[in-house]
């Protein structure tokens, strides 16, 4: 039925680069006659999901949404793709995303543009627009995303979706081709929180293939989505993050936040405000350390290894090939963002960019340190605006930056957040997520209080 969907809609919508029928259809099979033949079945068993392009796949080209990986074949599965696999998940396709994760609208993509099913002249939302357009599109029931930057939680903010960032090092990145290595978390995507939980705790756990990976137990997120459905949250407290609101947010984004809270409150949660000063310098920190890990991990891009070689006519250099690949290779945000982070971490404007940004990381962690004392949870709208017109930020990348004004912070400190859908903006009609954030090993808070929230 998802295979049939996706035929029929997807032509408009662009969600997958690569749709595998055969492959999931034997998965399912397999799913079946596994069941048949007397095994327990998992929740999830048989069914299928739509996974971001930016885990390897044996079966399936990975491509990040660059041409420089056009067609190629990954020797191995991702941890995650191997989970999926283990639980009988059967993969529907790869989904569209901005080039190496890059991106907050999936315009970056070298192949092609996703609509957002609510509204297809906008942006489903980026890194992850593709996953996101297929899980609300109903071409798949469940997605797998990434977040280095909040490109889990804001596509799902804008199309009405539950994404979760799960706390740095709990998900595996072994086979999840680097963007920014200590902002990267992979991560799971429904329609609904208890859906988000049950696939949360198939991927989560130790990978000793992943040196920043933890060991240490997963929060039970299935038990706190089951608890939190029961909709009492009395004796939890609730912090408003005071820099997270307020001049260029939309009213409706705005009115929609005010009514979260209310509604929180009636169900039996204390709500304070929460002064967390750091988080305004959250946006600059991250777009010189991101930058900066990025020109590091896109150096392995050098037309040997992998994927696209350009001049290798024996006229050409070594070196002269990997300029040539590289320019042909990468898109312009690529481009720029390798620039920035060279510049950055150069011997002269180390100290004052890399240096600074790394010092105001550590006062954004202790921002939430210090709140978390205090509070259970932190919330705040997800994105300030809803979903723009596709187009209308393509030639203006910080005024794209600002869209992920509010997901940031987390990333930076390592942390654990979540998008949960907060109902249609008065503006416009169109989708408005409330971003619930918690400590480090937190998750289940998220879930528990989600739930309750959706319920
Ligand atoms: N939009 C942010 C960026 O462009 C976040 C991306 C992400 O989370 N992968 O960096």
């Amino acid at each position: 039925a998802h295979l049939d969907r996706i035929a029929e809609i997807d032509g408009e919508l662009g969600a997958f680069l690569h749709v595998g029928a055969d492959e999931s259809l034997a998965a399912a099979t397999a799913a079946d006659a596994a069941i048949a033949a007397g095994e327990a079945p998992s929740a999830l068993t048989g069914v299928p999901i739509a996974l971001k392009d930016v885990f390897t796949t044996v079966d399936a080209p990975t491509t990040c949404g660059s041409k420089i990986l056009e067609g190629w074949m990954s020797p191995y599965d991702a941890t995650v793709t191997a989970r999926l696999r283990a639980a009988g998940i059967p993969i529907l396709g790869k989904t569209n995303m901005d080039e190496f994760a890059m991106g907050s609208s999936t315009e970056n993509s070298a192949y092609q543009v996703t609509r957002n099913p609510w509204d297809v002249t906008r942006i489903p939302g980026g890194s992850g627009g593709g996953s996101a357009a297929a899980l609300a599109s109903y071409q798949a029931p469940l997605a797998i995303g990434t977040d280095t930057g909040g490109s889990i939680r804001q596509p799902a903010s804008v199309t009405a979706t539950v994404g979760v960032k799960p706390t740095y090092g709990t998900v595996s990145r072994y086979g999840l081709v680097a963007c920014a290595s200590s902002l990267d978390q992979g991560g799971p995507c429904g329609r609904t929180v208890l859906d988000t939980a049950l696939l949360h705790e198939v991927i989560a756990g130790h990978d000793a293939r992943d040196s920043t990976s933890i060991n240490q137990a997963i929060p039970d997120v299935v038990g706190a989505a089951r608890t939190g459905a029961n909709g009492d949250l009395s004796g939890v407290r609730i912090g408003v993050v005071k820099q997270l609101q307020g001049e260029g947010y939309q009213p409706g984004v705005l009115a929609s936040f005010q009514a979260a809270c209310r509604q929180l409150t009636d169900l039996g949660a204390t709500i304070v405000e929460v002064d967390c000063p750091h988080f305004s310098y959250a946006l600059g920190a991250y777009y010189l350390i991101l930058p900066s890990e990025v020109s590091s991990n896109l150096a392995r891009f050098d037309a040997m290894r992998y994927g696209l070689r350009v001049g290798d006519d024996g006229t050409h250099s070594a070196d002269e090939v990997m300029a040539l690949t590289r320019e042909a290779g990468f898109g312009p945000e690529v481009k720029r963002r390798i620039m920035i982070g060279t510049y950055a971490l150069s011997s002269g404007a180390y100290d004052a960019f890399y240096g600074q940004a790394q010092k105001v990381r550590t006062l954004i962690a202790r921002d939430f340190a210090k709140a978390y004392a205090d509070v259970d949870v932190l919330i705040s709208p997800t994105t300030p605006t809803t979903p723009f017109k596709l187009g209308e930020k393509v030639d203006d990348p910080l005024s794209m930056y600002l869209f992920d004004l509010c997901t940031l912070p987390v990333n930076l400190a390592g942390t654990a957040a979540m998008s949960v859908p907060s109902g249609l903006s008065s503006d416009d009609g169109l989708p408005v997520g409330l971003q619930l954030m918690a400590p480090a090993f937190g998750d289940d808070r998220l879930y528990r209080i989600g739930a309750a929230y959706e319920a």
